[in-house]
């Protein structure tokens, strides 16, 4: 049976987060004109990709609604806004295209059971809807229930919510699962997996016995959410790609297959001429571990031409052919000489993305 990969984001994270965007007060849809009502379609010069999602909602939330479908048509119609406008981008990292996610939901898409029988038959619920968001407000009325959000791909397509910490108070709030309070945030981050990009917090490396440095990766939705509404060039090349196509669409690129360069070619120099003899040694960080293994993944003392050819897939990939190393740790020595650099998979990814398909090489230069 293949492995049931489920991509946690850890809304613990989040506890550690200033008190904000209370959901006291009112909610305002303020009328924005650079948004149309209308799903897909273009907005000026402006082409939308537009994805349908079912919701699913927990019985317990759709009655503190006063089971009003229009009640929680409009709490989503604010919430995907809120997504919309996350997907817009700043500081130059825009898409191609305005990225919408339009919701469907209707007292069919009520139930009364555990949010992980929800999940095991997430392709029947989810029909001819490319996506599935599974909202549970009421963790803990059923056995087994989620407690975090994630994203589960290959092939089922879908999202679970569930409301933290069961009801207490998460940073001075009380988070109500459709309410401002990190929905729009935690949706863009699930959906941003959705669109291919792969967790970039499960790349930090945190502890590292082997030079004792740490490792930060980029700054993203796709990293903590919470730290910032920015995307990476990474998660916009990645999303780019994939264009408005769904899973299973010709020229789709899910998390689950990562690309890269055909070889990674490590070269190392002192004074700009290849390296003879030079010892070098990988070690690996294992994604989400956030720790560099201290025993090396391979060893290899360099010839002549103070060069290592190697395989990105066997690298990164794991055994089902998805990330499962999200950052290298070279270590170089020659004589009394050590050099070290970090690897993260999204550099090799990133080269596949700009065009060097075949061979990306990496230079280092250990001192005299
Ligand atoms: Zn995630």
């Amino acid at each position: 049976m293949r492995r049931k990969l489920i991509y946690v984001f850890y809304l613990l994270l989040s506890l550690t987060m200033a008190g904000c965007n209370s959901d006291s007060g009112e909610e305002v849809i303020s009328k924005d004109p650079e948004y149309p009502e209308e799903p897909g379609g273009t907005t000026g010069d402006r082409t939308v990709w537009s994805f349908d999602v079912k919701i699913m909602l927990d019985e317990m939330t759709f009655k503190s609604y006063n089971s009003s479908v229009e009640d929680i048509n409009a709490k989503l119609k604010q919430r995907f806004k809120e997504v919309r406008e996350l997907y817009h981008g700043k500081k130059e990292i825009y898409f191609e295209a305005d990225i919408e996610f339009v919701p469907f939901f209707d007292e069919t898409c009520v139930y009364n059971c555990s949010s992980q029988d929800i999940l095991n038959n997430a392709i029947a619920y989810r029909g001819k809807y490319p996506y599935l968001i599974v909202f549970d407000g009421t963790v803990g009325d059923f056995t087994n229930e989620w407690i975090h959000a994630d994203w589960t791909g290959w092939g089922r397509e879908v999202v679970c919510i569930s409301e933290n910490n069961i009801g207490k108070p998460d940073a001075n709030v009380t988070y109500k699962i459709l309410s401002h309070y990190k929905t729009s945030r935690t949706l863009a981050h699930e959906l941003g997996h959705a669109r291919g990009v792969p967790d970039i917090y499960a790349m930090e490396i945190k502890q590292n016995q082997v030079n004792g440095q740490f490792f930060t990766p980029v700054t993203c939705m796709m990293n903590n959410c919470w730290e910032g509404d920015t995307w990476s060039e990474y998660s916009q090349l990645l999303i780019n790609h994939n264009k408005n196509l769904i899973a299973g669409e010709k020229g789709f690129q899910p998390l689950e297959k990562p690309l890269y360069p055909n070889s990674l070619l490590l070269k190392v120099v002192r004074g700009g001429k290849p390296l003879e003899g030079a010892e070098v040694k990988i070690y690996r960080e294992k994604m989400y571990e956030n720790v560099v293994d201290p025993i090396p993944n391979r060893q290899k003392t360099l010839g002549a031409k103070g060069e290592w050819e190697l395989s990105p897939v066997t690298l990164f990939n794991g055994p089902n052919a998805d990330i499962a190393y999200g950052v290298l740790l070279v270590e170089v020595t020659k004589g009394d000489r050590t050099e070290y650099r970090f690897i993260p998979v999204y550099e090799l990814q990133l080269a596949y993305m700009k065009g060097e398909t075949e061979n990306y090489i990496i230079e280092m230069e250990l001192k005299p």
